[in-house]
C-alpha cells in the first residue's frame, strides 16, 4: 500500500473504509452497491433502478469521474470490508504520529452516517481495540525507544460536543467553555487531564467515558450518536541535555468520532429533537466548510471559517496550517444504505 501521509502543510488526506454488511443486509435479495478495486479506487453502482434521480446536480469539481454507467471514486486509501482495524491504523494515523512527536498538531476524523463504522474505527471493540487505543500503544512505544534523548510526558482528555455544548467525559459536569490562550491554543476551561498508567487502564477510560456520552433513540436508528466525540492526546517532550534549559514542546493529537452525518430530516424530529438535531448539523457543518475551505485554499488564500460552532472552535489549532489531518469515511456496502454512501462519497470527494 502507498503512503496516504499529506505531505504539504495543511492537506487533509482522505481515505473510505467499507464495512462489511451486517446480517440483515447480507439476507437481502439485492447487490452491494459499492465495489473496493485495488488500494485507492472504488466504484459506486448506480444500476439501482432507485437511484434514477440522485444522479442529478453534479456541479465542476463535485462530479466524481464516470466509468461508463458507474461513478468512480479515487481516494488516498480505499479499505475494503476485511481490512483489519490494524491495517487501517498502519495506513492512516500511524503515519502522522511522527509529526505528532515532532510538535505539530494532528487530527483524525470518522465522518459518515450513523451505522456505517464510526465508532468501531475510532474506539472498536474489546476484541479489536481501533484507531484511540493502538495511536497510544505506538505512541508509548515510540516514546520508549527514545526515552535516552528525551523526556516525554503523554496526557489525555475525553470530552464530546452536544447540542453545541462541550462535557468531559471522564469527569462529568457542567458545560465547558473555551478560550484561545496565546501560547497555549485553545483551551476547554475545567476539561480534565488523565495520564493512563497502562494500555488495558486506558481502555478501561474510554470505556467508562463512552458510557457519559450522549445517546437518545431515534425513529432512524435506536442507537444513532448524536455526539461527536473527541479523544486528545497531549504529547510534552525536551530534550534530555545536562546543564542547559531546553524548551518545552507540546503537540497534541485529536481522534473524533464525529455524529451521523445523514440529514436530520431524514429523522422525524420534533421539539427537543429538532433542535438538538439543527445543532448538530451546526457542528458538523462547520466543520464540512472549514475542510472544505482548507482543501480550496491549496490553490488561493480564503477564510476559514472557525468560529462558526463548537466543534470548529475547539479544533482550530488542529485544523489546517502547520498540523496533518485525516478523514476517514465511513460506509455500508449495502443497497439499503445507498443514499447516505453516496452522501458520504460525494463529501469525501470535495475534501480532497
Ligand atoms: P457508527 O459509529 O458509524 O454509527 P458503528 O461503528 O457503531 O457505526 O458500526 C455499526 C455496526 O457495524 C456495529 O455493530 C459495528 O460493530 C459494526 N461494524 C462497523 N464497522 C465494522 C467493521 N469494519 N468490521 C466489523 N464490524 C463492523
Ligand atoms: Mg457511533
Amino acid at each position: 500500500m502507498v503512503s496516504v501521509l499529506p505531505t504539504e502543510e495543511g492537506n487533509v488526506a482522505v481515505v473510505v473504509r467499507v464495512r462489511p454488511q451486517n446480517q440483515q443486509e447480507r439476507e437481502g435479495s439485492r447487490h452491494a452497491v459499492v465495489q473496493v478495486i485495488g488500494d485507492s479506487m472504488l466504484v459506486f453502482d448506480p444500476e439501482e433502478p432507485r437511484l434514477s434521480g440522485v444522479f442529478t446536480g453534479f456541479r465542476g469539481h463535485d462530479a466524481p469521474k464516470r466509468k461508463g454507467k458507474d461513478l468512480k471514486f479515487v481516494f488516498d486509501q480505499v479499505f475494503g470490508e476485511s481490512a483489519t482495524q490494524e491495517e487501517v491504523f498502519q495506513h492512516t494515523t500511524k503515519e502522522i504520529l511522527d509529526g505528532v512527536l515532532n510538535g505539530y498538531n494532528c487530527s483524525v476524523f470518522a465522518y459518515g452516517a450513523t451505522g456505517a463504522g464510526k465508532t468501531y474505527t475510532m474506539l472498536g471493540s474489546e476484541k479489536s481495540p481501533g484507531i484511540m487505543y493502538l495511536t497510544m500503544v505506538e505512541l508509548y512505544k515510540r516514546i520508549e525507544a527514545r526515552k535516552e534523548e528525551k523526556s516525554c510526558e503523554v496526557l489525555i482528555s475525553y470530552q464530546e460536543v452536544y447540542n453545541e455544548q462541550i462535557h468531559d467525559l471522564l469527569e462529568p459536569k457542567g458545560p465547558l467553555a473555551i478560550r484561545e490562550d496565546p501560547e497555549k491554543g485553545v483551551v476547554v476551561q475545567g476539561l480534565s487531564f488523565h495520564q493512563p498508567k497502562s494500555a488495558e487502564q486506558l481502555l478501561e477510560m474510554l470505556a467508562s467515558g463512552n458510557r457519559n456520552r450522549t445517546q437518545h433513540p431515534t425513529d432512524a436508528n435506536a442507537t444513532s450518536s448524536r455526539s461527536h466525540a473527541v479523544f486528545q492526546i497531549f504529547v510534552k517532550q525536551q530534550d534530555r541535555v545536562v546543564g542547559i534549559t531546553q524548551d518545552l514542546q507540546v503537540a497534541k493529537m485529536s481522534l473524533i468520532d464525529l455524529a451521523g452525518s445523514e440529514r436530520a430530516s431524514t429523522t422525524n424530529t420534533k421539539g427537543e429533537r429538532l433542535r438538538e438535531g439543527a445543532n448538530i448539523n451546526r457542528s458538523l457543518l462547520a466543520l464540512i466548510n472549514v475542510i472544505n475551505a482548507l482543501a480550496d485554499a491549496k490553490s488561493r488564500k480564503s477564510h476559514i471559517p472557525y468560529r462558526d460552532s463548537k466543534l470548529t472552535r475547539l479544533l482550530k489549532d488542529s485544523l489546517g496550517g502547520n498540523c496533518r489531518t485525516i478523514m476517514i469515511a465511513a460506509i455500508s456496502p449495502s443497497a439499503l444504505a445507498y443514499e447516505d454512501t453516496y452522501n458520504t462519497l460525494k463529501y469525501a470527494n470535495r475534501a480532497k
